[in-house]
């Protein structure tokens, strides 16, 4: 397999490192624990990234969820620019915001009112906060390798990006923060009782990922959420369900829909904006109702419901409603061939391989024996995956650069892109 050209990307991630730590503005865009050198994209269209020096690339992280239709996808390009032309912010309300609530509602029964913000990490954080007030307690749980984003109480245990570089949780979370968050094993409604009755009216919820991504993709065990619903409502806790990477992906209302479950309240991001930055929180008005100005929770931000944002996000949203009937089937289907052809061809080439995949979310685990927790999925050969993945990118298909992420498939993947990958997979496990 001849080497790619990168000099370019090369000379941008010298530049890089002179300005941003570690030459990333987020630490999950470093190659550190896959090894090998991070192209710099110049564009991207459809299913293809192409880098600084020209290369293509099949895109297998769509941005880490949003770009479910693809790249530049035309409709969300347009409405874009024509909300660019009526400026890009008011820090006023605008129509666009109830027009994309009221899409994402249709979707979404579980909430009856929300509130936008600028990122997945404000969604979630907002709402703890909402959860620790209407319940008047003060510790939170979550579940080992589940990732809320960065922000302090959420970062206990938290999977991908903290995984990959090996750190425990972080550095600068006070103790006395960390402590009011539990983190328990994926997967085990025993232990989820077991930590209710040590903490009687302690607890004010409980936040996970309804599948999770950000250990690699695990999917609940039968019954698992919907025994999480009713532990929580015995207990007088609420129910998060952090839906920022599922929301659209797995079904139009998400994982919700897709397992026939019901949250307190919900939070949203990646695909809600069509790629740029929005997130959403939301749920039962009861709870929702205690934020500012109706309620005492303080909750704010300058860009949110942003008319660039909401504009993309309708355009995507509302192409995936339109159109969800052929869609939702169409990314299982070539999902299922390319993440299941994959590991045929591990198979064949004597590498040993777990798949986990839940629609167009899905992780190659290397390792032979079942992933369903956190502490499954660490057990995998990372330095087998590293070479996969610098193998898989120098044949022109781009994964996600840590085994502790899921694959995002999109609109734009079709036969073509699927029988390039298996060939690139091929050639791949030849060389492990
Ligand atoms: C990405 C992600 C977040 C954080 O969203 P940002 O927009 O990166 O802040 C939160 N929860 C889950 C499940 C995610 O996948």
């Amino acid at each position: 397999m001849s080497e790619m050209n990168r000099e370019q990307s090369r000379a941008l991630q010298t530049r890089a490192e002179g300005l941003f730590p570690g030459g990333v503005n987020s630490p999950v865009r470093g190659f550190r624990s896959v090894g090998g050198e991070p192209p710099f994209v110049a564009r991207a269209e459809g299913a293809y990234l192409f880098d600084a020096d020209g290369n293509r690339y099949i895109d297998y992280f769509g941005s880490w969820g949003p770009m479910i239709l693809g790249h530049a996808f035309p409709a969300a390009v347009e409405a874009i620019e024509l909300a660019a032309r009526h400026s890009a912010s008011f820090g006023a309300s605008t129509a666009a915001e109830g027009d994309l609530a009221e899409l994402v509602m249709a979707c979404y029964p579980a909430i009856e009112r929300m509130r936008f913000v600028s990122s997945g990490t404000e969604a979630t954080m907002s709402a703890i906060r909402l959860a620790r007030a209407a319940t008047g307690r003060k510790l939170i749980l979550k579940f080992e390798g589940c990732y809320h984003g960065h922000s302090d109480g959420l970062l206990v245990k938290a999977g991908s990006g903290v995984a990959t570089l090996g750190i425990p949780g972080s550095a600068g979370v006070p103790e006395e923060i960390a402590q009011l968050t539990l983190a328990l094993p994926y997967n085990d409604l025993a232990v989820v009782e077991t930590a209710f009755a040590e903490h009687p009216d302690e607890i004010a919820c409980i936040i996970l990922e309804p599948v999770v991504g950000n250990a690699g993709c695990i999917a609940p065990a039968d019954g698992y959420l919907q025994g999480l619903r009713r532990i929580t409502a015995e207990n007088g806790a609420l129910l998060i369900v952090d839906e920022v990477m599922t929301g659209f992906r797995l079904a139009l209302g998400g994982a919700l829909e897709l397992y026939g479950v019901d949250a307190d309240l919900v939070t949203l991001g990646k695909i809600i904006g069509g790629g740029l930055p929005c997130g959403a929180f939301g749920g039962k008005r009861q709870f929702m109702e205690l934020l500012a100005p109706l309620g005492p929770v303080y909750q704010a931000g300058t860009l949110s419901g942003n008319p660039l944002a909401m504009a993309a996000g309708l355009a995507t949203v509302g192409y995936l409603q339109t159109n969800a009937i052929s869609i939702y089937p169409r990314l299982d289907a070539v999902s299922k061939a390319v993440a299941e052809g994959v590991a045929a061809e591990a198979a064949r080439a004597g590498v040993p391989i777990t798949l986990n995949r839940v629609g167009s979310m899905w992780t190659w685990f290397f390792t032979g024996s079942p992933v369903e927790n956190y502490d499954d999925a660490a057990k995998s050969d990372t330095a087998a995956f590293g070479r996969f993945h610098r193998a898989m990118l120098d044949a022109g298909v781009w994964l996600p650069p840590s085994q502790f992420e899921a694959m995002f498939l999109g609109t734009a993947h079709g036969s073509a892109e699927v029988e390039a990958t298996l060939a690139a997979a091929r050639g791949a496990f030849a060389t492990l």
